[in-house]
């Protein structure tokens, strides 16, 4: 039985627009005018009127964390109920109607007592007992330097007006009893009474994960979850997929920091590409630097805005260049972050004295972030081939700082259109759950080269044209992962992965693809948003 979908505005990779296409075993069977659709309709066949709407191939999130998103998706947040205790409250025990969010605790995160505007004082077990009086529950202020709990939760960590406070940390005390607050060091007492992730944790995160992507028109993503035990984390997975639970293609950026541990894995049989087209090993992933907001990617000189700090390499180059020589000789594709310059010259140095020792024709070693480069640094990934996972969403940011940080050195950087025009490939994503995992706000910003809200757009001329911000999203990330021949457009033979919009993303204004809403998502044919 087919499904043959008419009067959509689709967008299938190539230029022109499509009005019909068909779906049938998961992939697409047709694609073209209505009138040629309509004519391969056998009876049984179900036809579907998109009613006008506009439909791309679903998006694919080229660099994410699953599984944290997945918690973070799970954790209460007490962030956006802080106006006041009573509706901070009021908001946890509505939230904990669910029961539970993480191992037998309800946790919560982001209160903050300066904004009450009933009290002023930090919430107690008495506050927290009002949400439950069953189970241990637990709200953390917005620093991560203190929380509450209640009486439950004070009961099961056996906390009595005796128990002394560990060095560097402090248990509140009211009228001499323990009032719930725990701060600094203190707050382990609670941590180390959360017992470890299990499977059945890390399958619900995923679950949620799941959810959310797919509400935001997600079907693929490529995902560095191995902070988690990676045993559990592939077992989950699977598990997962045999159940058909997994909603949301997953390609997995293998984490290993030494040769050690990933020659482990590779022994186990594992290897870039094994699996299936719903989980699958991708590439090894490695993180090199830190991050720009907080000065820690690591440049090639000083910071402008603070001269005393270049930021941190976490690697030494012996390190990179063993891991990554290793990973390239045994047939493991490498992804490694890297967004300061500093960073990215010892990376494309351990990458091309890998392709010396072990030449490989399609490599598709990539940059993960690829943020602060130099025009040399440009060249030099061209002619090493490199692939590149942008996320155009941190433009959002970034745009407003860059030039503080790293001074003229902004002028050639966040230089992906250039990247794309030397002929490399540029897929996108966000990086999730530094941010939301949507779409859709990324190629805005990849389209507008300025912040969400509006601003002075960063290098302009590095904007990229909307059909390529979508090919970003689609099709470039299905060459990431070596699927460009099965997924990421609407053609037959391909995955039936696609997304239906409320507008055509090609007459909507620019400032405005952010909003345009996600009307449905379908991985392999079957609806799983909307
Ligand atoms: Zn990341």
């Amino acid at each position: 039985m087919k499904k043959i979908f008419v009067n959509g505005q689709v967008y299938t990779g190539e230029p022109a627009l499509a009005s019909a296409f068909a779906v049938e075993d998961g992939l697409f069977t047709f694609v073209g005018d209505e009138d040629a659709a309509r004519a391969l309709a056998k009876p049984g066949d179900e036809i579907i009127n998109l009613a006008g709407r506009f439909v791309c191939p679903g998006f694919n999130d080229s660099h994410m964390h699953l599984l944290s998103c997945g918690l973070a998706l799970r954790r209460a947040k007490l962030n956006e109920h802080t106006g006041s205790l009573r509706d901070l409250v009021d908001y946890f025990r509505d939230f904990a109607k669910d029961g539970p969010n993480e191992r037998g605790w309800l946790v919560g995160r982001g209160w903050n007592q300066d904004y009450f505007t009933d009290v002023h004082r930090m919430p107690n077990r008495y506050d927290l007992d009002e949400v439950s009086r069953e189970y241990p529950v637990a709200a953390v202020r917005c620093c991560g330097h203190c929380a509450a709990v209640n009486s439950k939760a004070l009961e099961l960590l056996g906390i009595t007006a005796e128990t002394p406070a560990p060095e560097g940390g402090e248990i509140g005390l009211e009228g001499g009893q323990p009032d719930g607050r725990f701060y600094d060091a203190a707050m382990d007492l609670i941590w180390a009474a959360v017992p470890e992730v299990g499977k059945e944790d890390v399958k619900d995160m995923i679950r949620a994960a799941c959810r959310r992507f797919n509400a935001c028109g997600v079907t693929s993503c490529q995902t560095d979850d191995y902070a988690t035990d990676w045993r559990m984390v592939n077992e989950a997975y699977r598990e997962l997929r045999e159940a058909g639970e997994l909603t949301v293609r997953v390609n997995e950026q293998c984490n290993f920091r030494d040769v050690d541990s990933l020659a482990a894995f590779i022994a186990e049989g594992h290897v870039t590409g094994e699996g299936d087209h719903l989980f699958r090993i991708g590439p090894l992933k490695m993180v090199a630097d830190g991050s720009l907001g907080g000065r820690t990617a690591y440049l090639s000189r000083p910071y402008s805005d603070d001269p005393t700090t270049r930021g941190l390499m976490l690697f030494s180059q012996k390190t990179l260049d063993e891991v990554i020589g290793y990973a390239n000789a045994h047939g493991m594709q490498v992804a490694v972050h890297a967004i300061g310059d500093g960073c990215l010259d010892a990376v494309l140095d351990a990458v091309e004295k890998a392709l010396i020792a072990h030449p490989r024709q399609d490599h598709r070693h990539g940059i993960v972030h690829c943020q602060i480069t130099r025009p040399d640094q440009l060249e030099r990934m061209a002619r090493l081939r490199m692939h590149i996972y942008a996320q155009t969403i941190f433009i959002d940011y970034d745009s407003r700082i860059v030039r503080d940080r790293v001074g003229d050195m902004a002028s050639s950087s966040y230089s992906w259109k250039t990247l794309m025009q030397m002929g490399l490939t540029v897929s996108n994503g966000t990086d999730c759950p530094v941010e939301l995992p949507d779409a859709l706000r990324g190629i805005q910003c990849a389209v507008t080269r300025a912040p969400l809200m509006g601003g002075e757009a960063y290098l302009p001329e590095e904007a990229f044209t909307l059909r390529e911000a979508i090919d970003s999203y689609t099709s470039a990330g299905a060459m990431a992962s070596f699927e460009e021949n099965v997924k990421g457009k609407i053609q037959p033979g391909m995955l039936a992965d696609f997304v239906v919009l409320e507008k055509n993303l090609f007459d909507a204004p620019q400032d405005e693809i952010s909003r345009v809403r996600v009307c449905g998502t379908w991985l392999g044919g079957e609806k799983v948003f909307g």
